[in-house]
Protein backbone atom coordinates (compact mmCIF):
# COMPACT_ATOMS: atom_id res chain seq x y z
CA UNK A 1 0.00 0.00 0.00
CA UNK A 2 1.27 3.29 -0.53
CA UNK A 3 0.16 5.14 2.87
CA UNK A 4 1.18 8.30 1.90
CA UNK A 5 -1.53 9.16 -0.62
CA UNK A 6 -4.34 7.85 1.82
CA UNK A 7 -3.16 9.89 4.54
CA UNK A 8 -6.21 13.23 4.41
CA UNK A 9 -6.28 13.17 0.76
CA UNK A 10 -8.42 16.63 0.90
CA UNK A 11 -6.38 18.93 2.70
CA UNK A 12 -2.98 17.92 1.75
CA UNK A 13 -4.73 19.84 -1.84
CA UNK A 14 -5.18 22.54 -0.30
CA UNK A 15 -1.85 22.52 1.72
CA UNK A 16 -0.19 22.37 -1.88
CA UNK A 17 -2.03 24.81 -3.64
CA UNK A 18 -1.43 27.40 -0.57
CA UNK A 19 2.81 26.66 -0.94
CA UNK A 20 2.59 26.34 -5.02
CA UNK A 21 1.07 29.93 -5.08
CA UNK A 22 3.58 31.21 -2.77
CA UNK A 23 6.45 29.94 -4.41
CA UNK A 24 5.27 31.59 -7.80
CA UNK A 25 4.45 34.76 -6.42
CA UNK A 26 8.07 34.98 -4.50
CA UNK A 27 9.14 33.90 -8.11
CA UNK A 28 7.17 36.72 -9.48
CA UNK A 29 8.60 39.21 -7.01
CA UNK A 30 11.83 38.19 -7.54
CA UNK A 31 11.18 38.49 -11.33
CA UNK A 32 9.82 42.10 -11.35
CA UNK A 33 11.87 42.99 -8.68
CA UNK A 34 15.19 41.96 -10.72
CA UNK A 35 14.15 43.35 -13.15
CA UNK A 36 13.40 46.96 -11.90
CA UNK A 37 16.71 46.93 -10.50
CA UNK A 38 18.36 45.74 -13.90
CA UNK A 39 16.51 49.13 -15.32
CA UNK A 40 17.07 51.50 -12.48
CA UNK A 41 20.84 50.70 -11.94
CA UNK A 42 22.48 48.13 -14.68
CA UNK A 43 20.97 50.47 -17.44
CA UNK A 44 22.60 53.16 -16.60
CA UNK A 45 25.97 51.94 -15.84
CA UNK A 46 25.81 50.89 -19.54
CA UNK A 47 24.32 53.93 -21.56
CA UNK A 48 25.66 57.03 -19.74
CA UNK A 49 21.88 58.82 -19.22
CA UNK A 50 21.64 62.12 -20.96
CA UNK A 51 21.04 64.48 -17.49
CA UNK A 52 24.39 65.93 -15.99
CA UNK A 53 25.66 63.40 -13.60
CA UNK A 54 26.41 64.82 -10.17
CA UNK A 55 30.83 65.50 -10.41
CA UNK A 56 32.61 63.30 -8.50
CA UNK A 57 33.98 65.04 -5.52
CA UNK A 58 37.25 67.33 -5.97
CA UNK A 59 40.55 65.64 -4.88
CA UNK A 60 42.07 67.58 -2.23
CA UNK A 61 45.38 66.57 -3.61
CA UNK A 62 45.36 67.84 -7.87
CA UNK A 63 47.70 65.33 -9.31
CA UNK A 64 48.83 68.61 -11.53
CA UNK A 65 49.26 71.16 -8.86
CA UNK A 66 49.19 75.00 -10.45
CA UNK A 67 51.25 77.19 -8.27
CA UNK A 68 49.41 80.30 -7.05
CA UNK A 69 50.15 83.50 -7.55
CA UNK A 70 52.32 83.66 -3.91
CA UNK A 71 54.46 80.63 -5.02
CA UNK A 72 54.95 81.55 -7.95
CA UNK A 73 56.19 84.95 -6.48
CA UNK A 74 58.89 82.98 -4.15
CA UNK A 75 60.05 81.07 -7.32
CA UNK A 76 61.16 84.04 -9.38
CA UNK A 77 62.65 85.77 -6.36
CA UNK A 78 64.25 82.74 -5.13
CA UNK A 79 65.84 82.59 -8.87
CA UNK A 80 66.74 86.36 -8.80
CA UNK A 81 67.93 85.59 -5.56
CA UNK A 82 70.53 83.04 -7.00
CA UNK A 83 71.28 85.28 -10.08
CA UNK A 84 72.51 87.89 -8.07
CA UNK A 85 74.20 85.96 -5.56
CA UNK A 86 76.13 83.85 -8.28
CA UNK A 87 77.46 87.16 -9.77
CA UNK A 88 78.53 88.86 -6.62
CA UNK A 89 80.48 85.42 -5.82
CA UNK A 90 82.57 85.68 -8.87
CA UNK A 91 83.16 89.10 -8.38
CA UNK A 92 84.55 88.25 -4.56
CA UNK A 93 81.78 89.59 -3.20
CA UNK A 94 81.47 86.41 -1.05
CA UNK A 95 80.29 87.98 2.39
CA UNK A 96 77.60 90.02 0.76
CA UNK A 97 76.61 86.84 -0.95
CA UNK A 98 76.62 84.46 2.03
CA UNK A 99 74.98 87.65 4.04
CA UNK A 100 71.34 87.89 1.43
CA UNK A 101 71.29 83.74 1.33
CA UNK A 102 71.16 83.75 4.71
CA UNK A 103 68.79 86.56 5.93
CA UNK A 104 66.56 85.14 3.26
CA UNK A 105 65.19 82.49 5.25
CA UNK A 106 61.51 82.42 2.87
CA UNK A 107 63.03 81.32 0.04
CA UNK A 108 65.74 78.51 1.13
CA UNK A 109 65.37 75.25 -0.48
CA UNK A 110 68.34 72.80 -1.74
CA UNK A 111 69.23 75.22 -4.64
CA UNK A 112 69.95 78.26 -2.02
CA UNK A 113 71.99 75.25 0.59
CA UNK A 114 74.06 74.56 -2.52
CA UNK A 115 75.11 77.88 -3.65
CA UNK A 116 75.71 78.78 -0.09
CA UNK A 117 77.42 75.79 0.57
CA UNK A 118 79.79 76.78 -2.41
CA UNK A 119 80.17 80.41 -1.59
CA UNK A 120 81.42 79.19 1.61
CA UNK A 121 83.98 77.25 -0.05
CA UNK A 122 85.46 79.94 -2.16
CA UNK A 123 85.48 82.23 0.53
CA UNK A 124 87.45 79.34 2.67
CA UNK A 125 89.91 78.86 -0.61
CA UNK A 126 91.20 82.33 -0.64
CA UNK A 127 94.74 82.18 0.48
CA UNK A 128 97.09 85.19 1.25
CA UNK A 129 99.15 86.49 -1.66
CA UNK A 130 102.82 85.70 -0.16
CA UNK A 131 105.09 86.65 -3.13
CA UNK A 132 106.90 90.06 -2.75
CA UNK A 133 106.33 90.46 -7.00
CA UNK A 134 103.70 92.76 -7.55
CA UNK A 135 102.60 93.86 -11.10
CA UNK A 136 101.59 97.31 -11.74
CA UNK A 137 100.81 98.24 -15.32
CA UNK A 138 100.33 102.07 -17.41
CA UNK A 139 98.85 103.62 -19.63
CA UNK A 140 98.53 107.13 -21.50
CA UNK A 141 95.39 107.59 -23.23
CA UNK A 142 94.87 104.72 -25.60
CA UNK A 143 95.04 106.19 -29.40
CA UNK A 144 92.02 105.29 -31.26
CA UNK A 145 93.08 106.60 -34.98
CA UNK A 146 95.84 104.75 -35.88
CA UNK A 147 96.31 107.01 -39.01
CA UNK A 148 96.02 110.31 -37.21
CA UNK A 149 98.27 109.45 -34.41
CA UNK A 150 101.07 107.98 -36.82
CA UNK A 151 100.47 110.92 -39.67
CA UNK A 152 104.08 111.45 -39.59
CA UNK A 153 104.09 115.08 -37.93
CA UNK A 154 105.88 116.16 -35.02
CA UNK A 155 103.82 114.16 -32.51
CA UNK A 156 104.30 110.84 -34.07
CA UNK A 157 107.32 109.58 -32.61
CA UNK A 158 106.10 110.36 -28.99
CA UNK A 159 103.05 108.84 -29.75
CA UNK A 160 104.30 105.81 -30.48
CA UNK A 161 107.10 105.48 -27.68
CA UNK A 162 104.59 106.70 -24.96
CA UNK A 163 101.22 105.52 -26.12
CA UNK A 164 99.51 102.37 -26.51
CA UNK A 165 96.68 101.71 -29.27
CA UNK A 166 93.34 100.34 -28.32
CA UNK A 167 93.64 97.82 -30.20
CA UNK A 168 97.10 96.54 -28.27
CA UNK A 169 95.20 97.60 -24.92
CA UNK A 170 91.91 94.97 -26.04
CA UNK A 171 94.34 92.54 -26.81
CA UNK A 172 96.43 92.53 -23.73
CA UNK A 173 93.13 92.24 -21.40
CA UNK A 174 92.45 88.60 -22.47
CA UNK A 175 96.08 87.36 -21.69
CA UNK A 176 96.22 89.26 -18.73
CA UNK A 177 93.01 87.50 -17.87
CA UNK A 178 94.06 84.03 -19.11
CA UNK A 179 97.43 84.62 -17.26
CA UNK A 180 95.99 84.42 -13.68
CA UNK A 181 96.23 88.01 -13.20
CA UNK A 182 93.57 89.73 -11.15
CA UNK A 183 92.55 93.71 -11.11
CA UNK A 184 93.06 94.73 -7.13
CA UNK A 185 92.82 98.27 -5.26
CA UNK A 186 95.89 100.17 -5.15
CA UNK A 187 94.52 101.48 -1.81
CA UNK A 188 93.86 98.00 -0.45
CA UNK A 189 97.60 96.86 -0.74
CA UNK A 190 98.48 99.25 2.32
CA UNK A 191 96.63 100.19 5.22
CA UNK A 192 97.75 102.91 8.72
CA UNK A 193 98.06 100.88 11.83
CA UNK A 194 98.87 102.89 14.67
CA UNK A 195 100.18 105.66 12.14
CA UNK A 196 102.04 103.26 10.52
CA UNK A 197 101.67 102.46 6.83
CA UNK A 198 102.11 98.81 6.34
CA UNK A 199 101.32 96.25 3.32
CA UNK A 200 98.23 94.89 3.64
CA UNK A 201 97.57 91.48 3.22
CA UNK A 202 95.86 90.45 -0.40
CA UNK A 203 93.52 86.93 -0.21
CA UNK A 204 93.04 86.23 -3.56
CA UNK A 205 92.63 82.01 -4.97
CA UNK A 206 95.33 80.05 -5.14
CA UNK A 207 97.49 81.05 -8.21
CA UNK A 208 96.14 84.08 -8.49
CA UNK A 209 98.27 87.04 -8.82
CA UNK A 210 97.29 91.05 -7.64
CA UNK A 211 97.16 93.82 -10.91
CA UNK A 212 97.09 97.83 -10.72
CA UNK A 213 96.26 99.18 -13.50
CA UNK A 214 96.92 102.88 -14.08
CA UNK A 215 96.86 105.45 -16.54
CA UNK A 216 98.03 108.72 -16.47
CA UNK A 217 97.86 112.28 -17.97
CA UNK A 218 93.72 111.39 -18.45
CA UNK A 219 93.42 114.86 -19.65
CA UNK A 220 92.90 115.06 -23.21
CA UNK A 221 95.46 117.80 -23.72
CA UNK A 222 95.00 120.25 -26.40
CA UNK A 223 97.84 118.78 -28.25
CA UNK A 224 96.49 115.58 -28.83
CA UNK A 225 93.07 117.54 -30.73
CA UNK A 226 92.82 115.70 -33.96
CA UNK A 227 95.21 113.49 -33.42
CA UNK A 228 93.04 110.47 -32.61
CA UNK A 229 92.73 110.23 -29.19
CA UNK A 230 88.84 110.70 -27.56
CA UNK A 231 87.98 114.25 -26.79
CA UNK A 232 86.84 113.54 -22.64
CA UNK A 233 85.21 111.69 -21.14
CA UNK A 234 81.11 111.63 -20.17
CA UNK A 235 78.88 109.85 -18.05
CA UNK A 236 75.70 107.59 -19.65
CA UNK A 237 72.51 107.37 -18.53
CA UNK A 238 73.12 103.95 -16.79
CA UNK A 239 75.80 105.85 -14.92
CA UNK A 240 78.91 104.51 -17.31
CA UNK A 241 81.74 106.33 -17.94
CA UNK A 242 81.89 106.34 -21.49
CA UNK A 243 84.50 108.20 -24.25
CA UNK A 244 82.98 110.98 -26.45
CA UNK A 245 84.66 110.64 -29.62
CA UNK A 246 83.29 113.41 -32.58
CA UNK A 247 81.25 114.49 -30.28
CA UNK A 248 79.18 111.31 -29.19
CA UNK A 249 79.90 108.48 -26.51
CA UNK A 250 81.44 105.30 -27.19
CA UNK A 251 82.62 102.67 -25.13
CA UNK A 252 85.78 101.70 -26.80
CA UNK A 253 87.79 105.09 -26.82
CA UNK A 254 89.63 104.88 -24.29
CA UNK A 255 90.94 102.39 -20.99
CA UNK A 256 87.79 103.30 -18.75
CA UNK A 257 84.91 101.84 -20.68
CA UNK A 258 87.43 98.85 -22.34
CA UNK A 259 87.97 97.71 -19.15
CA UNK A 260 84.50 98.14 -17.89
CA UNK A 261 83.22 95.98 -20.35
CA UNK A 262 86.07 93.52 -20.03
CA UNK A 263 85.47 93.16 -16.47
CA UNK A 264 81.67 92.97 -17.11
CA UNK A 265 82.25 89.95 -19.28
CA UNK A 266 84.77 88.60 -16.93
CA UNK A 267 83.59 89.51 -13.16
CA UNK A 268 86.23 87.38 -12.24
CA UNK A 269 88.95 89.78 -13.68
CA UNK A 270 88.60 92.57 -10.86
CA UNK A 271 88.61 91.65 -6.99
CA UNK A 272 85.88 93.26 -5.48
CA UNK A 273 84.93 95.82 -8.51
CA UNK A 274 88.67 97.88 -8.50
CA UNK A 275 89.46 98.72 -11.74
CA UNK A 276 92.53 100.68 -11.94
CA UNK A 277 93.82 104.14 -10.85
CA UNK A 278 93.21 107.50 -13.16
CA UNK A 279 95.96 110.02 -12.87
CA UNK A 280 95.20 113.41 -13.71
CA UNK A 281 97.30 117.05 -13.98
CA UNK A 282 95.57 120.69 -13.52
CA UNK A 283 96.92 122.49 -15.74
CA UNK A 284 94.88 121.79 -18.58
CA UNK A 285 91.83 120.69 -16.61
CA UNK A 286 90.76 117.40 -15.70
CA UNK A 287 89.03 114.53 -18.09
CA UNK A 288 88.83 116.91 -21.11
CA UNK A 289 86.79 119.37 -19.16
CA UNK A 290 89.08 122.95 -19.15
CA UNK A 291 88.34 123.73 -15.43
CA UNK A 292 91.41 125.62 -14.81
CA UNK A 293 91.13 128.12 -17.28
CA UNK A 294 86.92 128.97 -16.55
CA UNK A 295 87.80 132.38 -17.54
CA UNK A 296 88.25 131.52 -21.48
CA UNK A 297 84.77 129.96 -21.53
CA UNK A 298 81.42 131.77 -20.70
CA UNK A 299 79.19 131.39 -17.76
CA UNK A 300 77.00 128.59 -19.23
CA UNK A 301 80.35 126.34 -20.30
CA UNK A 302 82.16 127.33 -16.72
CA UNK A 303 78.97 124.94 -15.10
CA UNK A 304 78.91 122.99 -17.31
CA UNK A 305 82.34 121.87 -17.35
CA UNK A 306 82.52 121.36 -13.83
CA UNK A 307 79.10 119.97 -13.21
CA UNK A 308 80.43 117.37 -15.69
CA UNK A 309 83.80 116.81 -14.09
CA UNK A 310 82.11 116.15 -10.60
CA UNK A 311 79.71 113.83 -12.26
CA UNK A 312 82.44 112.02 -14.27
CA UNK A 313 84.50 111.74 -10.94
CA UNK A 314 81.80 110.21 -8.54
CA UNK A 315 80.61 107.80 -11.69
CA UNK A 316 84.29 106.56 -11.90
CA UNK A 317 84.54 106.16 -8.06
CA UNK A 318 81.11 104.12 -8.25
CA UNK A 319 82.39 102.03 -10.73
CA UNK A 320 85.81 101.08 -9.05
CA UNK A 321 88.59 103.61 -10.19
CA UNK A 322 90.32 105.50 -7.77
CA UNK A 323 90.95 109.35 -8.89
CA UNK A 324 95.19 110.42 -8.17
CA UNK A 325 97.30 113.09 -8.52
CA UNK A 326 99.99 113.14 -11.23
CA UNK A 327 101.00 117.04 -10.16
CA UNK A 328 99.14 120.26 -11.09
CA UNK A 329 101.92 121.26 -13.62
CA UNK A 330 103.96 118.27 -14.83
CA UNK A 331 106.38 120.72 -15.24
CA UNK A 332 109.92 119.63 -16.52
CA UNK A 333 111.62 120.86 -13.47
CA UNK A 334 109.77 117.55 -11.53
CA UNK A 335 112.09 115.11 -13.70
CA UNK A 336 115.28 117.88 -13.43
CA UNK A 337 114.62 117.25 -9.99
CA UNK A 338 115.58 120.92 -9.55
CA UNK A 339 111.92 121.65 -8.28
CA UNK A 340 112.43 123.67 -5.45
CA UNK A 341 110.29 123.79 -2.36
CA UNK A 342 108.24 126.77 -3.67
CA UNK A 343 107.41 125.53 -6.97
CA UNK A 344 106.57 122.49 -5.12
CA UNK A 345 104.29 123.94 -2.63
CA UNK A 346 102.70 126.07 -5.27
CA UNK A 347 102.07 123.07 -7.09
CA UNK A 348 100.54 120.86 -4.66
CA UNK A 349 98.97 123.98 -3.74
CA UNK A 350 96.59 124.50 -6.89
CA UNK A 351 96.11 120.98 -7.08
CA UNK A 352 94.19 120.89 -4.03
CA UNK A 353 92.62 124.68 -4.66
CA UNK A 354 91.91 123.94 -8.24
CA UNK A 355 91.12 120.49 -9.15
CA UNK A 356 90.27 118.62 -5.66
CA UNK A 357 87.27 120.43 -5.03
CA UNK A 358 85.60 118.85 -8.39
CA UNK A 359 87.72 115.35 -8.59
CA UNK A 360 87.72 114.54 -4.33
CA UNK A 361 89.86 114.06 -2.11
CA UNK A 362 93.38 110.84 -3.29
CA UNK A 363 96.06 110.12 -1.03
CA UNK A 364 97.50 108.47 -4.25
CA UNK A 365 100.34 110.50 -5.87
CA UNK A 366 101.62 109.25 -9.45
CA UNK A 367 104.47 111.14 -10.51
CA UNK A 368 104.86 113.31 -13.23
CA UNK A 369 107.64 111.36 -15.18
CA UNK A 370 107.56 108.61 -13.06
CA UNK A 371 110.10 110.59 -10.68
CA UNK A 372 111.27 109.53 -7.45
CA UNK A 373 111.59 111.56 -4.10
CA UNK A 374 112.16 110.01 -0.93
CA UNK A 375 113.10 109.86 2.73
CA UNK A 376 115.60 112.32 3.35
CA UNK A 377 114.62 114.87 0.41
CA UNK A 378 112.27 117.84 1.87
CA UNK A 379 109.79 117.52 -1.07
CA UNK A 380 109.02 114.22 -0.49
CA UNK A 381 108.49 114.86 3.31
CA UNK A 382 106.32 117.51 1.97
CA UNK A 383 103.94 115.20 -0.24
CA UNK A 384 103.54 113.12 2.57
CA UNK A 385 102.58 115.81 5.05
CA UNK A 386 99.92 116.54 2.47
CA UNK A 387 98.51 113.25 2.61
CA UNK A 388 99.90 111.71 -0.24
CA UNK A 389 100.65 108.16 1.52
CA UNK A 390 100.50 106.16 -2.06
CA UNK A 391 103.74 107.36 -4.42
CA UNK A 392 104.09 105.77 -7.84
CA UNK A 393 107.16 105.48 -9.66
CA UNK A 394 108.13 104.04 -13.13
CA UNK A 395 110.17 100.77 -12.85
CA UNK A 396 110.00 97.88 -14.54
CA UNK A 397 110.85 95.37 -11.18
CA UNK A 398 107.10 96.53 -10.33
CA UNK A 399 109.17 96.88 -6.90
CA UNK A 400 106.78 97.43 -4.00
CA UNK A 401 108.32 98.52 -0.50
CA UNK A 402 107.32 100.88 2.34
CA UNK A 403 109.81 103.74 3.29
CA UNK A 404 109.15 106.74 5.56
CA UNK A 405 105.80 105.54 5.80
CA UNK A 406 104.52 105.92 2.28
CA UNK A 407 103.55 103.07 0.40
CA UNK A 408 105.46 103.02 -2.90
CA UNK A 409 105.22 101.37 -6.18
CA UNK A 410 106.95 101.18 -9.37
CA UNK A 411 105.03 100.66 -12.90
CA UNK A 412 105.88 99.02 -15.87
CA UNK A 413 105.02 100.85 -18.91
CA UNK A 414 103.28 98.85 -21.37
CA UNK A 415 103.91 101.21 -24.30
CA UNK A 416 105.10 101.28 -27.35
CA UNK A 417 108.81 102.39 -26.01
CA UNK A 418 108.68 99.10 -23.55
CA UNK A 419 106.94 96.93 -26.35
CA UNK A 420 109.31 97.47 -29.18
CA UNK A 421 112.49 98.35 -27.51
CA UNK A 422 112.40 96.40 -24.00
CA UNK A 423 110.11 93.35 -24.97
CA UNK A 424 111.58 91.14 -22.40
CA UNK A 425 110.40 93.21 -19.55
CA UNK A 426 107.11 92.42 -20.39
CA UNK A 427 107.36 89.00 -21.60
CA UNK A 428 109.02 88.15 -17.78
CA UNK A 429 105.74 88.84 -16.22
CA UNK A 430 102.75 89.16 -18.76
CA UNK A 431 103.20 88.16 -22.35
CA UNK A 432 105.03 88.29 -25.79
CA UNK A 433 104.28 91.75 -27.04
CA UNK A 434 104.85 90.76 -30.33
CA UNK A 435 101.64 89.05 -29.82
CA UNK A 436 99.90 92.47 -29.33
CA UNK A 437 101.45 95.02 -31.25
CA UNK A 438 99.80 96.91 -33.58
CA UNK A 439 100.96 96.49 -37.18
CA UNK A 440 99.92 100.03 -37.88
CA UNK A 441 102.98 101.24 -35.69
CA UNK A 442 105.35 102.78 -37.91
CA UNK A 443 107.99 99.92 -38.81
CA UNK A 444 106.26 97.44 -37.39
CA UNK A 445 106.52 94.22 -39.19
CA UNK A 446 104.52 91.33 -38.17
CA UNK A 447 106.09 87.20 -39.65
CA UNK A 448 103.51 86.16 -41.75
CA UNK A 449 103.22 82.43 -40.53
CA UNK A 450 102.34 82.10 -37.16
CA UNK A 451 106.06 81.10 -34.84
CA UNK A 452 106.29 78.25 -32.73
CA UNK A 453 105.66 79.59 -29.38
CA UNK A 454 108.67 79.38 -27.21
CA UNK A 455 108.71 77.39 -24.31
CA UNK A 456 108.44 79.83 -21.81
CA UNK A 457 111.65 79.87 -19.26
CA UNK A 458 111.49 79.61 -15.12
CA UNK A 459 110.37 82.93 -13.71
CA UNK A 460 113.23 84.45 -12.13
CA UNK A 461 112.28 85.96 -8.70
CA UNK A 462 113.19 89.57 -9.09
CA UNK A 463 115.84 90.40 -6.22
CA UNK A 464 114.12 93.15 -4.33
CA UNK A 465 116.58 95.95 -3.88
CA UNK A 466 117.49 97.48 -0.51
CA UNK A 467 117.56 100.89 -1.78
CA UNK A 468 114.74 101.77 -4.04
CA UNK A 469 116.41 101.44 -7.42
CA UNK A 470 116.16 104.94 -10.08
CA UNK A 471 112.71 104.80 -12.05
CA UNK A 472 113.15 104.84 -16.21
CA UNK A 473 111.39 107.99 -16.63
CA UNK A 474 109.65 108.05 -19.98
CA UNK A 475 109.04 111.52 -21.54
CA UNK A 476 106.21 112.69 -22.19
CA UNK A 477 105.28 113.79 -25.67
CA UNK A 478 104.65 117.18 -25.15
CA UNK A 479 106.06 119.05 -22.24
CA UNK A 480 103.21 121.10 -20.09
CA UNK A 481 102.75 125.28 -19.27
CA UNK A 482 105.78 125.97 -16.90
CA UNK A 483 104.35 127.87 -14.80
CA UNK A 484 106.41 128.93 -11.45
ZN1 LIG B 1 102.41 112.17 -17.15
Amino acid sequence: MYRGKHVAPSNGGKIGKVIAWTLVSLLLLALVGGGIYYFVFMKQTETPSPLPVDPAPVDPQPVDPQPGPAELERKEKREALLKECEALSLGYFYDEAIEKLESCADLQNEETDALLEEIRGKKDALVPYESTQYYHIFFHSLIMDTAKAFDGDYDSKGYDLYMTTVDEFSAMLPLLYEGGFVLYDLKDMMEVVDGQVQKKTIYLPEGKKPLVISVDDVNYYDYMQGDGFAERLDVDENGNVVTIVDGNPTYDGDVVPLLDAFVKEHPDFSYRGAKGTLAITGYEGAFGYRITDLHLYDEETQKWMLDKTMEVSDALRATGWNIACHSYTHNQYWTERTITMNQIQYDIGRWKRDVVPYVGETNIFIAPFGVYYGPGDARFDFLLSEGFNIYCTVEASMNTRVLGNCFFQGRMNLDGWTMKDYPERIEKHFFDPMDVLDENRPGVVKPAEPIEPDVPAEPIEPAVPDEPIEPIEPAEPTEPTTEP
